[in-house]
């Protein structure tokens, strides 16, 4: 059978596109893109003319049968997205099961992901962290899953929306207990690059500084150290009872 490829482009800084990564796309037979028009710049850019069809979120079902079944006529594909590492918030997860479950050989690419960019720079505990995603929209659920992160005793990551930043941080000011420290990494391999970091409220101080503040693609990371337990209410003790539990 074929080979289906995970390959990481840029979150930001054409130059990290790695030499490997070139060559496979270029080998190829086929690219399947987040968005075809989006990653027709970078493959333009770099000279690649492999021919590309989309897949994304609302299409991936459909997609998968048609890939799949050129990979077990043989060809390589490789998958991309439009920043970053295929399948980590973003497209890919239904078409590399499907591939897996049907033994069709997949290779990732080791390359651009900005959590770990991110998590590797903030200067918070890197021994075990947490990947939740972006965080959900409406407050109530939101302010549940930064509770949640505060009570993991280990960094915890999230992906935000630029428009919802400042609301974030507030909603940390509020439900996060008071030990916490937030590390915000703003427009990674950018121009603009930046770390703030310090509680909700030095956080939130800053963004408010300059509208420029709040533009830009960030990621949040937060980390709670455990607190003494008798400091805790017993709705809490109880979860952090059932977390430990579900630790490896
Ligand atoms: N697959 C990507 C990866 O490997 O990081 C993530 C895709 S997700 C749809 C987009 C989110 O990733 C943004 O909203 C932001 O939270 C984060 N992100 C992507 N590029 C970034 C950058 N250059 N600086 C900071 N955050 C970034």
């Amino acid at each position: 059978t074929g080979i289906l490829y995970i390959v990481p482009t840029p979150i930001g800084n054409l130059g990290d596109m790695s030499n490997r990564a070139i060559d496979i796309l270029n080998e190829v037979d086929l690219i399947a893109a987040e968005d075809t028009r989006h990653s027709g710049h970078l493959l333009q850019h770099f000279l690649i003319k492999t021919r590309s069809i989309s897949l994304h979120d609302h299409n991936e079902d459909q997609r998968t049968q048609l890939l799949v079944k050129k990979l077990q006529a043989g060809e390589k594909i490789a998958l991309i997205s439009d920043a970053g590492t295929p399948l980590i918030s973003d497209p890919g997860y239904t078409l590399v099961s499907t591939c897996r479950s049907l033994d069709i050989n997949v290779i990732a690419l080791p390359g651009p992901c900005a959590l770990i960019t991110a998590l590797s720079a903030s200067g918070l505990p890197t021994d075990r962290f947490m990947y939740l995603g972006f965080l959900p929209v409406k407050q109530k659920a939101k302010a549940q899953s930064l509770k949640f992160a505060s009570l993991a005793h280990m960094t915890c990551i999230f992906y935000e929306a630029p428009r919802r930043v400042k609301d974030t941080i507030e909603v940390c000011a509020q439900v996060l207990p008071d030990n916490h420290q937030i590390v915000l990494a703003k427009e990674l391999s950018k121009r603009f690059e930046r770390y703030i970091s310090g509680n909700a409220k030095d956080v939130l101080a800053w963004l408010n500084q300059e509208d420029a503040h709040q533009k830009g693609e960030f990621v949040l990371m937060i980390y709670c150290k455990a607190i003494a337990q008798e400091e805790l209410p017993v709705q809490a003790k109880d979860l952090m009872h059932q977390l430990i539990a579900l630790l490896p």
